[in-house]
């Protein structure tokens, strides 16, 4: 019988420690202190377990892909062989009719010339975390000393870059930072033929807002509006592709999609702890101390079990259960209420708009407006 649910894959925790401290960080930082009770990286039983669960899901779903993004901490304080011996051990179990798919999110510090042909042997796909190429950019991504992780992360770039081992080019992953300058912050990327680049808005809840955040100002909208401006208006056909707007674009052209932020698909991740256990969206640790804990763990429960939990089933169609302001909302077939965590607050849950709700209308309409002037100016 084919299972209701369809997931896409499974965000693996390999290492719950990090060799960076950045001031945002949500597994660290903003109010849950939980990582310090999980192993410090995750046993080759614990693989087992969740590869025996995986095939055992692709059986009965039938899926034709599946991704593993390798997450932390940081995925690289983990031994390559662990890498290794992953990957074989999924070819050795997971059916054949399935494509595996593997990415590496890591901040890049540790990222060696070895490491990228080990990674590209592999297959594995790799995105870096960088929030700029200046120090001001990255201010806020610090490590336990206090000293900037700048030149470092740029090393692991250029070497990711000119890896004759990996078949793709890295992503980039930039939470906003608002003393950046957006015009400056393209112009640098595309110096570093950076083409694929994503955008995060600093996670928050309504109880738990990001550090200097205003909700009663939409300074989030003017910057990516800024940036999306020089961005849409760039002929170059080797332009950076931003994540952020190729989803908005498409959502509002009728495409679907499905993506965490915005639209009206299910969220489709399940996260994986060191220990196994079984959790939704790693963000809404931003929710309070162990609010992600579930009680389930890959070596007990298989990933069908997880479907009905209520916070990963709220996780899951978080963007169909949506509060009576987003329902009325004029931007709401994009927006669907946003990115989950986002929406939390102790005495509602998820029954709310998102703290970013002003910029997030701001740049929806902002973007539709744009897309139709350019649709009518072409008819
Ligand atoms: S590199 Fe990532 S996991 Fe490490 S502290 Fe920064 S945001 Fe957190
Ligand atoms: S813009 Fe605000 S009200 Fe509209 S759907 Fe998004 S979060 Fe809800």
């Amino acid at each position: 019988m084919k299972t209701k649910v369809t997931i896409k894959g499974l965000v693996l925790k390999v290492a719950s420690r990090c060799n960076l401290n950045c001031e945002y960080c949500y597994m660290y930082n903003l109010g849950d202190k939980t990582y310090k009770s999980q192993p410090k990286f995750m046993s080759q039983e614990i693989v087992e377990n969740l590869l025996t669960k995986v095939k055992i899901y692709l059986i009965q779903s039938g899926s034709t892909s599946f991704q593993f993004i390798f997450h932390g901490g940081e995925p690289l304080l983990v031994e390559p062989d662990f890498y290794q011996s992953f990957v074989r051990k999924a070819k050795q179990i997971l059916p054949s009719f399935t494509k595996i798919d593997y990415v590496v999110q890591t901040n890049g510090v540790l990222l060696s010339s070895v490491w990228c042909k080990i990674l590209g042997e592999l297959g594995i796909r790799i995105g870096i975390s960088l929030d700029g190429l200046t120090e001001q950019d990255n201010r806020h991504r610090l490590d336990h000393q206090q000293r900037s992780s700048l030149n470092a992360t740029l090393e692991g770039l250029v070497n990711a870059q000119s890896s004759k081992h990996l078949k793709y080019l890295p992503g980039i992953l930039s939470v906003i930072n608002l003393e950046s300058n957006p015009t400056e912050l393209y112009a640098h990327y595309k110096k570093l033929r950076v083409r694929h680049i994503n955008f995060l808005l600093p996670d928050g809840t309504h109880d738990n807002l990001p550090k200097n955040f205003k909700p009663e100002r939409t300074d989030y909208a003017d910057w990516l509006i800024e940036l999306f401006d020089i961005w849409f208006d760039d002929l170059d056909k080797d332009k950076p592709q931003i994540i952020l707007f190729n989803q908005i674009l498409n959502l509002i052209l009728g495409g679907g999609g499905e993506y965490e932020t915005f639209g009206g698909s299910k969220n489709l991740f399940l996260i994986i702890e060191t220990n196994g256990d079984i959790e939704p969206q790693d963000s809404l640790k931003a929710c309070g101390e162990g609010f992600t804990k579930t009680n389930l763990n890959i070596r007990t429960h298989t990933l069908e079990d997880s479907f009905q939990q209520p916070l990963i089933k709220n996780c899951i169609e978080s963007h169909q259960k949506l509060c009576g302001q987003c329902k009325n909302c004029l931007v709401v077939e994009v927006c669907r209420g946003g990115f989950i965590t986002h929406r939390y607050s102790k005495n509602r849950g998820f029954n709310n708009p998102s703290i970013y709700c002003r910029d997030l209308e701001k740049l929806l309409t902002y973007v539709s407006s744009k897309v139709e002037v350019l649709v009518n100016t072409k008819m």
